[in-house]
């Protein structure tokens, strides 16, 4: 049981005029603004940046998906994605959800065994998922090359939305129940009295509260430091680039985690407006800060895509960019609070998915905060504690 309880509107003891800073205003704090503040919590997020989202959220492409390998990341995600989907509909902001799920494809035995050894993992745990053969999986995603596929795998529930406009409809959110954001201010200390959290100084002011959050993305390694806690969250760089528009041909994002010389896995989708958006995970992975665009990359990519799609050759490449993935030894986040430290709470270490994971771990943390942890929350807490084995690594990070 969580020993962070804060009553909304009363803290105990009373510090200032916050119940909670987040410090992050990305894929990760901005949801978490809207879900605390919600919740009647007093929530201060401090970002360094001039705007919402302008870290690692801004550099993702958009995919959302709820078919992982690890329990909690499935159920984390199958809540984000019952938040995007109805998110139109309740607040009336457009975010540009759609629907078009996620086909993992398999060209050799390898992946086959490995997506359907997920089957039943992801099935247990509600995901809306199954095998097709390559005939079958070519009636969904009819442009595939034929040539050596084996099949893959469908889930029709997942799919993509804009991760800028759903932190600034977050942020909108938030603000509209109280929340407050200070951008352009950096966190340069966390304040503790004994082992009890008390707020954060920045290169502006000092901000009180008896909770604050690690929602810094790929800089949370040094921001916990701030705290003297230790994360292994490592920043390692990814590219993306986005194409000249064509007909509709493809609805869903189409992954395949084939490893070759110089790459992992490698993703792509059709938007809503006709351009195909792809991702490449390199391999070995390139660890830093580094966000300027190689030359490496396009040629990388495209061979690698044309592959299993011919028909995207004539294919015009618009703008490419480079951003970062907080990652973990495992690929799995460090979520929850810390020994031996009152108030503080890592959401950290999101890897390639934190855009999908944010407004479903807003709703799991605010349990955290508020002392409203039930079973399944605690069960995902502890899948995803700083405390776990970090031996093992994800199938589908
Ligand atoms: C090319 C690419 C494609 C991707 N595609 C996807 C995808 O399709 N789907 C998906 O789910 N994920 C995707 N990702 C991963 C996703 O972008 C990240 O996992 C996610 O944005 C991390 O969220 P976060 O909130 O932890 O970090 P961020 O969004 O980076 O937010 C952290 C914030 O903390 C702030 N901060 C840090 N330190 C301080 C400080 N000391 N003081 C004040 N503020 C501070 C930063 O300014 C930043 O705004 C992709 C990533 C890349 C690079």
């Amino acid at each position: 049981m969580s020993n962070l309880t804060v009553h909304p509107g009363n803290p105990e003891p009373q510090l200032g005029p916050f119940d909670v800073i987040v410090i992050g205003a990305g894929s990760v704090g901005a949801p978490l603004a809207w879900q605390l503040a919600e919740a009647g919590l007093r929530t201060l997020v401090i970002d360094r940046f001039a705007s919402v989202g302008q870290g690692s959220n801004k550099t993702a492409i958009g995919g959302i998906r709820a078919t992982h390998s690890e329990p909690a990341k499935i159920r984390i995600c199958l809540k984000s994605i019952e938040i995007f989907s109805t998110w139109h509909e309740r607040y009336g902001d457009d975010m540009r959800w759609v629907q078009g799920g996620y086909a993992f494809v398999a060209y050799r035995e390898r992946e086959e065994q490995l997506l359907k050894d997920l089957l039943s993992v992801q099935k247990q745990h509600g995901l809306d998922i199954d095998w097709y053969d390559g005939e079958a999986l070519r009636e969904i995603i009819p442009v595939l090359n034929p040539e050596g596929l084996i099949g893959g795998t469908f889930s029709p529930g997942d799919g993509s939305a804009s991760s800028l406009l759903s932190a600034l409809a977050f942020e909108r959110q938030a603000k509209a129940r109280g929340a407050v954001f200070h951008y352009n201010e950096t966190v340069i200390d966390i304040l503790k009295h004994g082992d009890v959290v008390q707020g954060v100084r920045t290169d502006k002011a000092s901000h009180h509260a008896g909770v604050v959050v690690n929602a810094a993305g790929p800089w949370a390694r040094e921001v916990a430091a701030l705290a003297g806690v230790e994360v292994p969250v490592q920043p390692d760089s990814h590219e993306a680039g986005i194409t000249e528009p064509m007909a509709p041909f493809l609805q869903p994002m189409v992954v395949d985690i084939r490893p070759v010389a110089g790459s992992a896995n490698y993703y792509f989708y059709q938007h809503h407006t006709g351009q195909i958006i792809f991702c490449i995970t390199p391999y070995p992975p390139i660890v830093g800060l580094d966000r300027r665009e190689t030359s490496v990359f396009l040629p990388q990519v495209a061979q690698r895509m044309i592959g299993i799609m011919p028909r995207l050759k004539n294919l015009k490449v618009r703008r490419t960019w480079r951003g970062l993935y907080p990652m973990t030894p495992d690929g799995a986040p460090i979520v929850g609070e810390v020994q031996g430290l009152r108030g503080y709470i890592n959401a950290v270490g999101m890897c390639g998915q934190g855009y999908m994971l944010g407004p479903g771990l807003a709703v799991y943390l605010r349990q955290l905060i508020t002392g409203k942890v039930d079973q399944e929350t605690r069960e995902i807490l502890d899948q995803l504690s700083l405390y776990r084995e970090f031996g093992g690594a994800e199938a589908l990070r």
